[in-house]
């Protein structure tokens, strides 16, 4: 040793910076007395969970003491199906929720000396998990207003170091979508060592014309990776289990991350059952569609400023501060979620619940419009 007072740094700086993603406040931590309370803080299904994955979830409980499949093949295997065969098993990537999908493409592509670009207002892992990795993030707002792409700026901000740009349509925590000649245009300009990730948890949801998923992209072997999750339209948020495509040389190069046994027994088989659930996917699709176009019109009558969204959720830009908002809404039994700090100052996120959720939240909106 030398006697130098010089201290080692253990801790990996770019490891301190980081607070860590909290997402929304659960259930429990809501505690009251008296009042229902309404959760449309964290984009849930709020007509429930899948009736197929549940059953299969209660037949898989029995033969926990074996270790479960080694790979995720089978769900690979019901994925290519699922996608009428227009993908291959080689295409399919999987882990424990959209977000750590999120988290192997992150460490498979950057490192310290690297970059990836955002476009806040975004989903914060994005950030977080580069963070993580000691890589550098480099943030091209969207458009101010309408949440669009800036494409331009985009290609203008790819550096020898970039690695991957992430973008999300329909958005989180905004609800728009980025109409696909954007997208288009962004991965026909693209160099060669930029990979672009889309993430598409919400595109049952969406229904506009030129709204699209990464599927052309990816079938025509352009480098893009769809991120996508069980949470939101299967209503598996507890289970934690999400899935992604890309070129079989990515998808493969991915899942070099995937551990042994990655997937527990209980979340794979209600996965594979999920995907089955037309049914279920077409009563929470024609549900939301409803509700969404039922609480314009009340937004609309209240003169309450609002983007139209192509998600389970409308982000709101209430008159009051979004801190003040979030605490009154809760006094009348609604949860609702504050998106400042996702890049979107002022504004809330709320998610489409049930009729009864959502009029109780347009009762409580009418009360905290009128002080
Ligand atoms: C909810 C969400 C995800 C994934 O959620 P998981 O629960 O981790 O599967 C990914 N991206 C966006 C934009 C989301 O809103």
């Amino acid at each position: 040793m030398s006697n130098q007072d010089e201290k080692i740094q253990i801790f990996k700086p770019y490891l301190l910076g980081n607070a860590g993603y909290k997402g929304g406040k659960t259930l429990g931590e809501i505690k009251s007395k008296s009042k229902k309370i309404y959760k449309l803080s964290s984009n849930e299904n709020l007509l429930g969970t899948s009736p197929k994955a549940k059953k299969a979830l209660r037949q898989s409980i029995e033969d926990l003491n074996h270790y479960p499949d080694r790979t995720t093949i089978r769900l690979q295997e019901s994925l290519a199906k699922y996608y009428e065969n227009q993908l291959t098993v080689e295409h399919f990537i999987a882990a424990n929720s959209g977000s750590e999908v999120i988290e192997h493409i992150i460490r498979g592509f950057l490192g310290e000396g690297l970059e990836c670009i955002v476009s806040n207002p975004c989903f914060m892992p994005y950030i977080m998990f580069s963070e993580w990795q000691g890589a550098k993030i480099i943030d091209v707002p969207l458009k101010p207003e309408t949440y669009q792409l800036n494409v331009k700026e985009i290609l203008k901000a790819i550096t020898p170091n970039t690695r991957l740009i992430f973008i999300t349509s329909p958005n989180n925590p905004t609800g728009t979508y980025l109409p696909k000649k954007d997208i288009d245009e962004l991965v026909d300009n693209m160099p060669e060592h930029v990979v672009l990730v889309m993430d598409e948890v919400y595109f049952h949801f969406a229904d506009a014309d030129n709204f699209t998923t990464a599927l052309p992209y990816v079938k025509s072997g352009k480098k893009v990776i769809a991120v996508n999750s069980f949470s939101k339209t299967y209503g598996m948020a507890a289970l934690r289990i999400g899935y992604g495509y890309s070129t079989p040389e990515i998808a493969g190069y991915i899942r070099r991350l995937s551990k042994p046994f990655i997937l527990n027994k209980l979340t794979l088989n209600a996965a594979i059952a999920a995907l089955k659930d037309k049914k279920f996917v077409e009563k929470t699709v024609n549900h939301i569609h409803k509700e969404r176009a039922w609480l314009y019109s009340k937004l609309d009558k209240l003169g309450v400023k609002y983007w139209k969204s192509q998600a389970n959720f409308i982000m709101v830009k209430p008159d009051i501060d979004e801190f003040e908002f979030e605490q009154k809404m809760l006094m009348q039994g609604v949860m609702v979620r504050p998106v400042g700090s996702f890049g979107a100052p002022g504004c809330v996120r709320v998610t489409i619940g049930s009729r009864e959720a959502n009029k109780a939240y347009v009762k409580a909106l009418k009360k905290i419009c009128k002080n």
